[in-house]
């Protein structure tokens, strides 16, 4: 069997991502926070079209919680591995910085940025050791332009950006790729509150993203095809 886990892929992009390595014969392990009835859905969804999933609840923020609960994976797969790792999970909290509390800040790092740091470290050293591997990070074009309201969100992609170039040149030489994708405005929950029919005039393509668009890309990078790619930062974004 082989197996990817997808952090935060109960809803939004992290599902359509899972459905995707589902569909490229990938046993997904669906992470999530809290929301287990769309963790659920997702699994499903998978379960319906032939696929195999489950269920892996953690809080990516929680070092000791990835570490613990995905040595117990490891412990009852011994002869098996995680060979894709999707850091999908995310959240933004926006505010000036003027105005960001230190719990706006250190919530936002946390999650996007060191959550991210938790499980590549974890994993990456299986994929090393069995000689393929793929880490693919979701970060957003606010961590490549800056996005006002968003100094909190904007360095924690950054810092996943700079992590995913530094880790590729550690892991390369082992088939390990690691890059990242960073989409533009794609309509999930996350974007629910902004205002669409406005701010789709800022981008050339003038409508926001599908969370399936940026699945396929992701499916690409995972895929034996993209073996020479790595440090990367693909953008999706219509053109922004
Ligand atoms: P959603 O809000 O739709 O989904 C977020 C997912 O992350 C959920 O599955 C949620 O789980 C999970 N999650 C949140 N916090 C944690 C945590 N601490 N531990 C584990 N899982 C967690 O977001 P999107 O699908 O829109 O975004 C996915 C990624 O794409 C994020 O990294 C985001 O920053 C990035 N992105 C999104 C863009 C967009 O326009 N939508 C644009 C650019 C980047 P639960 O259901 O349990 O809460």
């Amino acid at each position: 069997m082989k197996y990817a886990l997808v952090t935060g892929g109960s809803r939004g992009i992290g599902r359509a991502i899972s459905l995707k390595l589902a569909e490229a014969g990938y046993a997904v392990l669906i992470n999530y926070q809290s929301n287990q009835t769309a963790a659920e859905e997702t699994k499903q969804m998978i379960e319906q079209a032939g696929g195999a999933a489950e269920l892996m609840p953690f809080d990516v923020a929680d070092g000791k919680a990835v570490e613990k609960v995905l040595s117990d994976w490891q412990t009852a797969h011994a002869e098996e591995y995680i060979a894709v790792l999707v850091n999908n999970a995310g959240i933004r909290k926006d505010n000036l910085m003027f105005w960001m509390t230190d719990e706006e800040w250190h919530n936002i790092l946390n999650t996007n940025l060191n959550g991210a740091f938790y499980t590549s470290r974890f994993l990456a050293k299986y994929m090393m050791n069995k000689k393929f591997g793929r880490i693919i990070n979701i970060v957003s074009i606010s961590g490549i332009t800056g996005m006002s309201g968003q100094t909190n969100y904007s360095a924690a992609k950054a810092g996943i950006i700079g992590m995913t170039k530094a880790l590729a040149l550690e892991t390369a030489k082992k088939r390990v790729t690691v890059n990242a994708v960073a989409p533009g405005f794609i309509e999930t929950d996350m974007t629910k509150d902004l205002p669409q029919d406005e701010l789709k005039k800022i981008v050339p393509a003038n409508r926001f993203g599908k969370a399936e668009e940026v699945a396929d890309l992701v499916g690409f990078l995972a895929s034996e095809n993209a073996a020479y790619i790595t440090g990367e930062v693909i953008k999706i974004s219509g053109g922004l």
